[in-house]
């Protein structure tokens, strides 16, 4: 079969180019746009523990309705065998694990309602540790391609991360300004008394001597000339897709 890209997508679901789409705008617009012929095409697979699969009856990609049927998205053939496995397990964590994610993000219990990723260290079951890990609570199934993702069942423990900025300043990063095409800076003042400046969302800051869990956020100079260093976190960070706490 044709392998599918952006320059060469499904000619019915658009797979290759097309990574999401608005569900109930799909059927809003199906009567005038090639929604309609996308929705005729599309084939209602299973349904999982949470969602359903779609199969385009065109090219075969499958596609993740969400449990609350509002974003359909493309799921990258990589990305089955998890889905597959994720659907097949409970991946809860022990009450223990719970109350200590809640505390990192400095509230008493997680919303179950809401989707959470927390960053953490894990330490899985084989014996490796991750100190740049988040732990992703969600109902939904695991099917973002910006997301590394392995099973919360293979956690053996989970820690604070000594490298993991605090809540209130990943908050502030995630919503500062973007004040030029792409660059929404916020700067830090680090537990060593450096200054530096980050884009946008930032979770773990690296660097020698820094205890990133004192971070501070401080004032933006008036002037783009007087912002200190720009940092940017290199590591890999690992998902740890994990279910709500049961009620
Ligand atoms: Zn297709």
């Amino acid at each position: 079969m044709k392998t599918l890209s952006i320059d060469s997508p499904c000619p019915v679901c658009h797979a290759g180019k097309l990574l999401t789409v608005n569900w109930r705008i799909m059927h809003e617009q199906a009567k005038d746009s090639e929604y309609g012929i996308m929705l005729a095409n599309l084939h209602h697979e299973r349904a999982l523990k949470a969602g359903d699969i779609y199969c385009c009856q065109h090219c075969n990609e499958r596609w993740y309705l969400d449990s609350k049927q509002r974003m359909l998205a493309h799921i990258s053939a990589d990305k089955l065998p998890l889905v597959s496995a994720w659907h097949d397990q409970a991946l809860t964590l022990s009450a223990e694990q719970y109350q200590l994610l809640a505390a990192i993000e400095n509230c008493n219990t997680l919303d179950r309602r809401q989707a959470h990723a927390i960053p953490c260290q894990v330490t899985t079951k084989d014996g490796t540790v991750y100190p740049f890990a988040e732990v992703v609570i969600q109902r939904d199934a695991p099917v973002e391609d910006y997301r590394d993702y392995q099973l919360a069942s293979e956690i053996a423990a989970i820690s604070a991360s000594p490298y993991a900025l605090p809540k209130a300043v990943r908050h502030e990063c995630g919503w500062a300004q973007e004040i030029r095409m792409g660059f929404a800076p916020t700067l830090l003042l680090l537990s060593n008394g450096e200054r530096v400046t980050v884009n946008g969302i930032s979770t773990f800051i690296n660097l020698e001597g820094v205890d990133a869990s004192k971070t501070q956020v401080s004032e933006l100079p008036r002037s783009m000339v007087d912002f200190p260093k720009i940092y940017h976190f290199q590591g890999k960070i690992i998902s740890f897709i994990a279910s709500p706490a049961p009620k």
